[in-house]
């Protein structure tokens, strides 16, 4: 199979030299091919030649079976150009609209929680709807005329927009919801709730003010009754309070289906509940095209260059990619590897509170796949 390999920016490069590494060894123990193309987009490439990514880029990646992504992001640009230029024009353009982020605790890791640490559950986001779909303006003036188009794969929008104000800075963003949109999100909450054996969805919003969200409850409400039974419960929280129990009670949680804003906050909690933002990965997946796994830190350039990246997150994200592909004895070998690693402790980079450099956290992982 063919696989995208993005390394991108920052620690992006270091990681990813792991992530591979461990991937091509698991392939070699359980005898299947990955072909990895790779590509150099990123900042460097912006930088020499304006570009972030071409409509030929995204058709080249489209011939792989998936792609596998590190992180992007450079103090030489402008924030915003590579996120929205790469890491969601690939999003958009594939239709990723699951972004799945599982949330767990591996022992061995500093506990930020007290008493905490039972935790392991699932994060749905919606990762292509809501105030993330680019309609908005921090210079609107007290005059102010916008178009706006949204093309995607499951409906086209047009946004004719004029604003009139009485002061002279107004800054605004608009979300879109739909109703498919949520409808296929929501349902792979509760379809992966029902594949883990988990019994209980919880749908997150804010639908107590931001009119908007009402629709995805309804929803959610609508689908819920497809799936539960004597197994499977369902429950609604107000993005709050699922931020509160985040933190007090996290061992309640097992699915969890959230809009994309709420969700791209929550799961960072999720990430630091768990004690790093090094061990965390995370996919964007879309059940019939291109899939893409990341970790999900970014180019970190406050440690990059120094070789003391924690590759775990990238390396999961690895395992996450072969689940994707049907490889999942693949997968489980990599995860048990990582879990076994970072339990033993003796290898572990600074950010878990040791001094091994990325390559040795890449290394133990191989050794372990190798003995097991
Ligand atoms: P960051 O995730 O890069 O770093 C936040 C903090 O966590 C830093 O102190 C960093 O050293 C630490 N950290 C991150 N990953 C680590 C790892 N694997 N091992 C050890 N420590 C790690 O977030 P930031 O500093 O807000 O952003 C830096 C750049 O990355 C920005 O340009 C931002 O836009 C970009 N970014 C990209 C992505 C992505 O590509 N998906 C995600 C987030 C941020």
């Amino acid at each position: 199979m063919k696989v995208a390999l993005i390394p991108g920016d920052g620690i992006g490069k270091e990681v990813m030299a792991e992530g591979k590494k461990v991937i091509d060894a698991v392939s070699e123990k359980l005898n299947f091919e990955i072909s990895w193309n790779e590509y150099n987009f990123g900042a460097e490439r912006y930088l020499k030649e304006g570009k972030t990514l071409t409509e030929d880029d995204l058709k080249e990646l489209s011939k792989n079976n998936a792609i596998y992504f590190s992180a992007i992001g450079d103090t030489r640009v402008k924030p915003g150009i590579l996120e929205k230029g790469i890491l969601l024009a690939m999003r958009f353009y594939f239709d990723e609209y699951i972004n799945l982020r599982p949330i767990k605790f591996f022992e061995g890791v500093q506990e930020i929680l007290k008493n905490k640490k039972n935790i392991d559950f699932y994060a749905v986001r919606e990762n292509t709807e809501d105030f993330y779909i680019g309609i908005g303006s921090n210079e609107a003036k007290k005059k102010h005329k916008d178009e706006f188009e949204i093309l995607r794969t499951i409906y086209n929008v047009k946004f004719n927009l004029d604003i009139e104000s009485d002061k002279d800075e107004i800054a605004y963003q608009i979300g879109i919801l739909s109703r498919k949109g949520c409808e296929r999100i929501i349902r792979y909450a509760f379809e992966l709730a029902k594949r883990k054996n988990f019994d209980l969805v919880t749908g997150v919003d804010k639908a107590n003010v931001l009119n908007f969200y009402a629709v995805w409850r309804k929803i959610f409400d609508e689908i819920s009754k497809d799936y539960i039974n004597d197994k499977i419960k369902s429950e609604y929280l107000y993005v709050d309070a699922a931020a509160m129990f985040f933190v007090l009670k996290p061992e309640r949680f097992k699915v969890l289906a959230i809009p994309n804003m709420f969700g791209d906050i929550l799961t960072d909690l999720g990430a630091g509940i768990c004690g790093s933002l090094g061990t965390a990965a995370s996919g964007n997946i879309n059940p019939k095209g291109v899939s893409m796994f990341e970790p999900i830190h970014g180019s970190a350039p406050d440690i990059a260059g120094k070789g003391i990246a924690n590759p775990v997150g990238q390396i999961l994200a690895g395992a996450m990619m072969l689940d994707e592909l049907k490889k999942s004895d693949a997968a489980n070998l990599m995860i048990k590897a990582v879990e076994y690693v970072l339990k033993e402790g003796k290898v572990r980079t600074p950010d878990l509170g040791g001094s091994a450099k990325t390559a040795d956290v890449g290394n133990e992982v191989i050794k372990k796949i190798k003995e097991m």
